[in-house]
C-alpha cells in the first residue's frame, strides 16, 4: 500500500468516526491546506482513552531547508505519532516546534520532539503557566486516558515571544512569523503565520464548531480578535474545527458568541443576579452553530461573570 493511500484510509476512518485508538502507532492523518502546510484535524470530543488527547488541530509547515511543527497533540503517545507523520512526508530536519499554549491538548507531545534537537517556542507567559499547571493536567489527563497517557511529561520551552513582538523562523524559502497576544483564551496564546500561502494557524484564539472556552480574559480575547482580524491571511487552521475555514469569515460565528455572552452577563450583573443564578439565566447559544455546548457554556458563564463583576 502506497504512503498516500494509507493516509486516505486513515482520514476515511475518522471521518466515519472510528476512536483513533484503533489506528495507534500509525501515522495520523493530515492534508495538505497549502503548498507544503499540512494539518491534522483533532477529534471533535473530550478526552476519551480511545483518542489519547487527540482533540485539537496540529499542524507542520515543510520549507526548503527545515520544518517547524505546530503544536503537539495530547500525550506521549500522540506526539510519538506525530512526529511519525511528519516523519512519513519529509525527512528536512524538524528544527522548531511551536506551542501555541497551554493546554494540554496542544502542548502533551512535545516531548517526542526532543528527540530531534528541535528549539521549542512559546509566548513568553507559558514557562510559569507550564509550572503551575502543568502537574494537574498531568494527573487529570491519568485519569481521563488511562494507560494511553503513560510517558507523557511537560514540555521544557527553549525561546519565547514577548507579548507585542514579532519573531521570524526562517525556513528556507519561507519565513513564519510568532506572535504573542495579550491575555484572550489563556494568558499565552501565540499565533504562527505563513507568509508564503497566507495561512495563519489562529491556536484557540479561533474554535470554529466546537464551542470556544474561556480561560484567559472576554473582553480581551474580543480585542484580540479585532486586531488579528486584521493580519493579512487567506485561510486559517483553527486549534479547534476543520482543517481550514476562510479569513476572516471564519472569525464571525465565535466573535458573535463571545458578544453575546458577555452582554448577557453584563445584564444579568446589573440585575443584581447571584453567580448560581446567572448561570441558568444566561441562556446557551443556538446549537446550530456549535458543538459541545455543555459543561463549557456554563463554565463560560463562570469565568465571565467573575471577570466583569469588577468592571
Ligand atoms: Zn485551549
Amino acid at each position: 500500500m502506497s504512503r498516500g493511500l494509507g493516509i486516505l484510509v486513515a482520514a476515511s476512518l475518522i471521518s466515519w468516526g472510528v476512536p483513533e485508538g484503533g489506528l495507534r502507532g500509525a501515522p495520523l492523518a493530515v492534508e495538505e491546506v497549502a503548498a507544503g502546510v499540512f494539518v491534522h484535524v483533532g477529534e471533535t470530543a473530550d478526552f476519551t482513552p480511545g483518542n489519547r488527547g487527540g482533540i485539537a488541530n496540529l499542524g507542520f509547515v515543510v520549507g526548503e531547508e527545515a520544518v517547524a511543527v505546530i503544536d503537539t497533540g495530547g500525550s506521549a503517545a500522540q506526539g510519538r505519532d506525530w512526529l511519525e507523520t511528519v516523519r512519513s512526508i519529509t525527512d528536512r530536519p524538524i528544527r522548531w516546534v511551536v506551542v501555541t499554549h497551554v493546554h494540554p491538548d496542544h502542548m502533551l507531545g512535545t516531548a517526542a520532539f526532543a528527540g530531534v534537537g528541535a528549539t521549542v517556542w512559546g509566548h513568553a507567559a507559558l514557562p510559569r503557566a507550564i509550572a503551575e499547571r502543568g502537574p494537574s493536567y498531568l494527573a487529570r489527563m491519568a485519569d481521563l486516558l488511562g494507560p494511553a497517557v503513560e510517558g507523557t511529561s511537560l514540555p521544557r520551552i527553549d525561546e519565547t515571544v514577548v507579548e507585542g513582538e514579532l519573531r521570524e523562523l526562517d525556513l528556507g524559502g519561507r519565513v513564519l512569523e510568532l506572535r504573542a497576544w495579550p491575555t484572550a483564551h489563556t494568558d499565552g496564546d501565540l499565533t504562527v503565520f505563513d507568509r508564503a500561502t497566507g495561512t495563519l494557524f489562529a491556536g484557540d484564539l479561533l474554535f470554529v464548531e466546537r464551542l470556544p472556552v474561556i480561560d484567559g480574559s472576554l473582553p480581551g480575547w474580543l480585542a484580540v480578535l479585532d486586531r488579528l482580524a486584521a493580519l493579512p491571511a487567506r485561510r486559517v487552521v483553527p486549534g479547534h474545527g476543520p482543517a481550514t475555514a476562510p479569513w476572516p469569515a471564519a472569525l464571525a460565528a465565535e466573535r458573535a458568541y463571545l458578544k453575546e455572552l458577555r452582554d448577557a452577563v453584563r445584564a444579568v450583573l446589573r440585575r443584581g443576579l447571584s453567580l448560581a443564578r446567572a448561570v441558568t439565566a444566561v441562556p446557551p447559544p443556538h446549537p446550530g452553530n456549535w458543538r459541545l455546548i455543555e459543561p463549557d457554556h456554563g463554565r463560560n458563564v463562570v469565568a465571565a461573570y467573575t471577570e466583569l463583576e469588577w468592571e
